[in-house]
């Protein structure tokens, strides 16, 4: 409709929720399809994190909650940066919001003008250059390879930096590649952004916990980027609470104020009942969502090496999050069955049309020569859709 919004008009649809959609929409006509597309944890929300809700349903809140969120929810915030990330923030720090999705939106409406560039390695979640396009700003994307585990190097980061720069965006594990940065390799991007005092740093750890091999490590224990770091995290992915919707940052204080300000124009607190049982959520400790990281663990081990048994299939051993990142380049320009195969996202709508697995394409990540594979998916599932990916294949 053209007396839409040019904004509207400039932003493209969430490519995870619009594959989740379309297997949904297979699904609701009857076709047997295994989606792989969506980063949602299969399990349910732990019994006693949903018993905290119902009491709080039960003890009658009802009512608005503060726009940046309960008191004792953010108390729990700091207990958890500073027990899990050796981070310092007080509650005047801390901005609840409805998903770590808006806490980045948030950020990117506070502090981006039009014109500023947002440096965002790629493969990056898709929405992060919807959200910088939506504020008017320009992403600039750097290029990685499957070969070094889809990491950038802090060269690659001083090269595409100018005095237009204002922000960079990171997310270990990240979604899409389920790439770790290790403390080291953190430090030495530190080094460069040192001399650049006037870039501000989004650091998305929503992954943090799922974590098979490396460390986690918060970019906004170095010192000298304390100031200028935004720690962005919330419970979907540990605790297996997507829906509940609660996300939160660490900032400085004239930024968090700033966030929410506009929290208070547009949506308000987050909902308040998910608000109380995320306190206990965040007060309980780690080992009590062990056993799904556990089981994370077992999947990608046996994703990674059923794809592996794909011929054309490149693929790497990822360390953490749920997902998988195959170069898939091999099948461009070949023609499998009577599709033509040109990118990432022909490859990923044959896969629905014909296997009836859903993938998302990994253009929308910002890397075409990639699909995103979720594990967050029963074992028998991921076996039958590897089957399935197997038999269509053949066609070529
Ligand atoms: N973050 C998840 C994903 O990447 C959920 C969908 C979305 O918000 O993009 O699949």
């Amino acid at each position: 409709m053209d007396i839409l919004s040019q904004r509207i008009k400039r932003l493209p649809a969430s490519a995870t929720l619009t594959m989740a959609a379309k297997a949904r929409e297979l699904k609701n006509k009857g076709i047997d399809v295994i989606g792989l597309s969506l980063g949602e944890p299969d399990f349910n929300t732990p019994e006693f994190i949903k018993d905290a809700a119902i009491k709080a349903v039960n003890d009658n809140y009802n009512s608005y909650s503060p726009v940046d969120g309960y008191l004792e929810l953010k108390e729990s915030i700091c207990r958890k940066f500073k027990r899990d990330n050796n981070l310092n923030y007080s509650t005047s720090q801390i901005v609840v919001s409805t998903g770590a999705k808006q806490s980045i939106a948030n950020l990117c409406m506070v502090l981006l003008n039009p014109g500023d560039e947002v440096i965002l390695p790629a493969p990056y979640w898709v929405s992060y250059s919807a959200i910088v396009n939506l504020a008017e700003a320009k992403s600039i994307i750097l290029p990685s390879k499957i070969e070094n585990n889809f990491k950038v190097t802090p060269n690659q980061i001083e090269s595409a930096i100018n005095s237009k720069t204002k922000l960079i965006m990171f997310n270990s594990p990240n979604n899409p590649s389920g790439t770790v940065y290790s403390e080291k390799e953190f430090r030495e991007i530190a080094e460069v952004l040192k001399k650049y005092p006037d870039i501000y740093i989004l650091s998305d750890e929503i992954y943090e916990h799922i974590n098979f091999g490396l460390t986690h490590f918060s970019i906004a224990t170095i010192p000298e980027l304390y100031d200028r770091t935004v720690t962005v995290n919330g419970v979907a992915k540990a605790f297996a609470m997507t829906g509940w919707r609660i996300g939160y940052i660490g900032a400085p204080e004239w930024i968090s104020k700033a966030c929410n300000k506009i929290q208070g124009q547009i949506t308000s607190g987050a909902n308040c009942i998910a608000q109380r049982a995320t306190i206990t959520a965040l007060d309980a400790p780690v080992e009590k969502i062990k056993y799904m990281i556990d089981e994370f663990n077992s999947r990608k081990i046996l994703i990674i090496k059923l794809l592996r048994s794909i011929s054309g299939f490149k693929v790497n051993d990822p360390d953490g999050a749920f997902y998988v990142f195959p170069d898939i380049s091999y099948f461009f320009g070949k023609k499998i069955g009577d599709t033509a195969i040109k990118n990432s996202t022909d490859f990923s709508l044959f896969l629905l049309e014909e296997a009836h697995v859903a993938t998302v394409t990994g253009e929308a990540f910002g890397n075409n020569n990639c699909i995103r594979i979720s594990y967050a998916a029963s074992e028998s599932n991921i076996i039958e859709a590897i089957k399935r990916i197997k038999k269509v294949l053949n066609k070529i």
